[in-house]
């Protein structure tokens, strides 16, 4: 007989969002149980930097989300290596892979994102990888380090992910090329003109850009490996290995057969709650609140989930609280270019009015609208981006002070002091820290 454990708050998911709910549901109940479990078998690790992980290598204790204490010190079981099959929420009850059931009086589904993995001749062969989760970053680790040298690797797919397993790759010695279906790489944060700089350090680092096509099949050389790829056009590249980067999308595995309602992902209230009873989601799982769109959707990035975990934890223990929301929003340094983004960086129509600075190397962007920021995209010299984002965030309008926005002098001083006295100084999502280790520029927003 199957045995069945007891817990207060269940958590599935061991990252930034199931970290963020822990930390709020102890800020209210110093005592009522928690229970984290994970497929993954190690203890909360800072997503982001599985490409440092690979690139140096960056050992696993510096890449600790949480000191390794954390668990311990807050009462909490970890329960890591082990997967949720079934959630039954008439019952309250989670199945786990291993055999048994949870009974949780309050559940959080913290459970992210999976790489979305084309269907496509040869996407089985030896040298074909995904780059989501550090045992990604560990078995290509395992692959060039029995591989030959001279290694050419085609990565699938030209946005973050992309460009972040391509800089630990040319750091190894690959040869890189990177195939992006769109007209220019990191299209989803940037606008072409400020992708036109990564483009430019990605060149300058002999990565090669095939931009407005895709690979349309793996071929293999050796049986069972990989030996080229077939472009859309019919051109063949020769390939040791694939990278797939063309996205993640929210898991919805746990919630497929069950009512709870979802869409692109697992829709919430602005309390984090799913449709069904004493049920929250946050992260990239979750179709949450965007505070630049007015609308739920997800915005799967580190700040947003551990922002989002926290609010769901904290209704989970039964302190009422708002999601503020969050937005698409990227701090991010490849090739040696700072770039940050938030929120739109290309207008989808003529109700916004955009404000641009270029030179030497540097662009800087704001979108408004009806005087309020909606967006902005910064290369280069990034500085000042945390003072646009709380500006956004905070809904300030800056109409009196918009081209401010993009000076080479501006800072707090630039702004009145009705804006100054706003939450500018109150730490924001973006400050969230990723690691305990040394942060690497990318996870921060400063201001
Ligand atoms: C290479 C890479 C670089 C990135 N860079 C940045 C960046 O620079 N800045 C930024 O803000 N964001 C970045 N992101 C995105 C960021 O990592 C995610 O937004 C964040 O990790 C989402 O956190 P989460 O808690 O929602 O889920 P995740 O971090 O995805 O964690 C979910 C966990 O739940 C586990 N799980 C899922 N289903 C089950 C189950 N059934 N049973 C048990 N366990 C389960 C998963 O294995 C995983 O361990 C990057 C992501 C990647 C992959």
């Amino acid at each position: 007989m199957s045995t069945t454990t007891n817990t207060k708050y269940l958590i599935i998911g061991n990252s930034a969002g199931g970290i963020g709910a822990a930390e709020a549901i102890r800020e209210v109940d110093g005592v009522g149980k928690i229970t984290i479990i994970s497929d993954e078998p190690y203890p909360a690790y800072s997503r982001p930097l599985i490409s440092e992980y690979l690139a140096q290598p960056c050992p696993l204790e510096k890449m600790l989300y949480r000191k390794p204490d954390f668990y311990k010190a807050n009462g909490i079981q970890s329960v890591p290596g082990e997967k949720a099959v079934a959630i039954n929420p008439a019952e309250h009850t989670v199945k786990l892979e291993s055999g048994g059931f949870i009974k949780w009086r309050k559940l959080l589904l913290a459970t992210g994102g999976t790489p979305i993995v084309p269907t496509m001749e040869g996407i089985d062969l030896k040298g074909v990888f995904t780059f989501n989760r550090l045992d990604d970053a560990k078995a290509i680790d395992t692959f060039l380090n029995e591989y030959r040298s001279n290694v050419k690797a085609v990565v699938i797919g030209g946005g973050l992910i992309g460009v972040s397993v391509t800089e630990a790759l040319v750091k190894w010695g690959v040869e890189v090329t990177i195939v992006e279906m769109k007209d220019y790489v990191l299209n989803t944060i940037l606008d072409e003109e400020a992708a036109a700089l990564e483009a430019d350090a990605l060149e300058q680092a002999s990565v090669g850009i095939i931009t407005g096509r895709t690979v349309a099949k793996i071929n293999s050389q050796t049986a069972g490996e990989v030996g080229s790829v077939t472009l859309d056009d019919g051109r063949t590249l020769p390939a040791d290995m694939v990278i797939i980067a063309i996205g993640v999308k929210p898991r919805l595995d746990l919630v497929a057969g069950t009512k709870i309602k979802t869409n692109r992902g697992i829709v919430v209230d602005r309390t984090m709650a799913a449709s069904l009873p004493d049920i929250y989601v946050c992260g990239d799982a979750a179709e949450a609140y965007d505070f630049v769109m007015g609308e739920n959707r997800p915005t799967p990035v580190w700040p947003n989930a551990y922002e989002g975990g926290c609010a769901a934890g904290l209704n989970m223990a039964g302190k009422k609280t708002e999601y503020t929301g969050g937005t698409s929003m990227n701090a991010l340094k490849y090739f040696g270019l700072n770039i940050v983004s938030a929120g739109l960086v290309n207008p989808p129509d003529d109700g916004y009015k955009t404000i641009v600075n270029r030179h030497n190397g540097t662009y800087r962007k704001v979108i408004l609208k009806k005087g309020k920021l909606a967006g902005f995209a910064f290369a280069g010299d990034i500085e000042k981006s945390g003072i646009i984002y709380n500006l956004m965030k905070d809904g300030v309008n800056v109409d009196s002070f918009k081209q401010q926005l993009v000076a080479d002098d501006f800072g707090l001083a630039s702004l009145p002091e009705s804006a100054w006295r706003s939450k500018l100084a109150k730490p924001s999502a973006s400050a969230v820290p990723i690691t305990t280790a040394e942060p690497k520029e990318e996870a921060v927003i400063g201001d």
